[in-house]
């Protein structure tokens, strides 16, 4: 075990969260509030202020910053609180490398040499850095096809991970539902016709319905991977499911209404594996529960991510967390032998609109098998009504930027750099047709689902609500 994988006794954690105490007052966000601290005891640091994000705006760019700009190697940023600022994040080479050293000790089935990994994750993002280095230090062989790149629109990722057999796609946990609906649509079974055994997906919940049913149509394992562009890694999940964090990497409190310790509550972070922007009880913003002791037999602590405070939904004098409804629609969806949902939340119930082809299966048995007395309207759309491949498969052709062109031949005639760089594709008629038709229908139910907002009339087939 590396010592990322150890939980620290509690004389190493009050060592570790004294030396980030320490290298934190060297930030102008801290240089006051941190000024001649020293953590002899927990006592010491539980009396601590916490970190908002709302701080970190108000410090602005360089407000977290400890090192010299020369020590750094990669800025991160995510958006602030309301009023358009930005949580700006400095990472030294250390702080990269620790991350990406924690992951492929803890994944030694996921990462290793000769292992292919389609790395799909958004150049922005640092995960898309981590994995890079993972290869680096030994972990595989990296592709580097970051989505929401021009270059590698998702049909090509497919192309890359069939062309260079990859057994890891690493992306967003829509990335693999995406992909398997493209490999469908082109015929491709991804469980038996595709090389990928592992899938590593962060950046957005990930429910453990659709967790079991990437795991099934991909026949691979799934690792869940926790952490924000503050923190930096904070978790991943084991072959059981649990979220394991990493003690040795971040130090993470729950603390209730009253800021107590608490089994379920804020999560509170101070990293002790970041040099560039140590934080100090920063308030993550997701709420959390703490869990027992996991079957797998790892030691380091388990979590469970119920979202965020703001998005919570009242509904049926019930409190439901975004985790619990994406889970539940998750369900639903796969009841259906679908990936493709989209949750509204109106006043009075839940829409889950479910992409299916067939009739069929009990997706009101599934939503209220874990979600027992909240109203919600099942709604069977058409294949591709909610996520459009057919358009995806259609996005653009990137070019390098050319500065010339040669018209003698049949290529491409081109005359502005602009042209040279993005073509946009033409659909044909019959393209236009579908296109048209899946625009008209979402604005028709966007339309219906408005009117809805008043009450909702009883005895609708297909919906049941909490009484039924
Ligand atoms: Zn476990």
């Amino acid at each position: 075990m590396s010592q990322a994988q150890t939980p620290p006794s509690e004389d190493a954690l009050v060592a570790a969260l004294d030396a980030t105490v320490a290298r934190a007052s060297h930030s102008p966000l801290y240089a006051e509030r941190l000024a001649g601290v020293r953590i002899g005891r927990l006592d010491d640091f539980w009396r601590l202020p916490r970190t908002t994000r709302a701080d970190l705006q108000r410090a602005g760019v360089h407000g977290t910053r400890a090192v010299p700009l020369s020590e750094v190697c990669h800025y991160g940023e995510s958006s602030g609180t309301s009023g358009g600022g930005v949580n700006a994040t400095w990472l030294t080479a250390a702080d990269v490398a620790r991350d990406a050293a924690a992951l492929r000790a803890a994944h030694p089935a996921v990462f290793g040499p000769g292992r292919v990994i389609l790395n799909r994750f958004p150049f922005m993002a640092a995960p898309a850095h981590i994995v890079q280095l993972i290869a680096q230090q030994g972990g595989g062989v990296a592709i580097p096809a970051g989505n929401i790149n021009w270059d590698v629109p998702f049909p090509r990722a497919l192309e890359l991970a069939q062309r260079a057999g990859a057994q890891v796609v690493a992306g967003l946990p829509l990335e693999p539902i995406v992909l398997a609906e493209i490999a469908r649509a082109r015929g491709i079974d991804p469980a038996r016709e595709l090389a990928v055994d592992a899938l590593f997906l962060g950046g957005a919940p990930l429910p453990p319905a659709m967790v079991r049913r990437l795991a099934r149509i991909w026949d691979a394992r799934v690792v869940e991977l926790y952490g924000s562009t503050e923190t930096m890694l904070l978790g991943t999940s084991c072959a059981l499911g649990t979220l394991h964090l990493y003690p040795a990497l971040a130090h993470c409190e729950v603390l209730d209404a009253a800021g107590g310790s608490a089994d379920e509550g804020a999560l509170l972070v101070t990293t002790l594996g970041v040099d560039g922007s140590p934080l100090v009880r920063f308030e993550v913003g997701d709420v959390v529960r703490r869990v027992g002791a996991c079957a797998c037999g790892e030691t380091r602590p388990g979590l469970l991510v119920l979202g965020r405070a703001t998005e919570v939904v009242e509904l049926g004098g019930r409190r439901l967390w975004p985790h619990d409804v994406q889970d539940a629609a998750a369900a639903a969806a796969d009841a259906l032998d679908s990936s493709v949902f989209f949750v509204v939340v109106l006043a009075d119930r839940i829409v889950v609109r479910v992409e299916t082809a067939g009739a069929g299966g009990d997706p009101l048995g599934a939503w209220h098998a874990r979600l027992p007395g909240v109203p919600v309207e099942i709604e069977r759309v058409r294949p591709m009504d909610l996520l459009d491949v057919e358009l995806l498969c259609r996005s653009p052709h990137v070019y390098k930027p050319v500065v010339s062109s040669d018209w003698r031949g049949g290529g491409r005639r081109v005359v502005t750099v602009s042209e040279g760089m993005i073509e946009w594709p033409r659909p044909t008629a019959a393209e236009g047709r579908r296109w048209f038709g899946r625009v008209w229908r979402a604005m028709r139910r966007r339309r219906a689902l408005a009117r809805s907002l008043a009450p909702w009339p009883p005895g609708r087939p297909d919906a049941m609500g909490s009484g039924a």
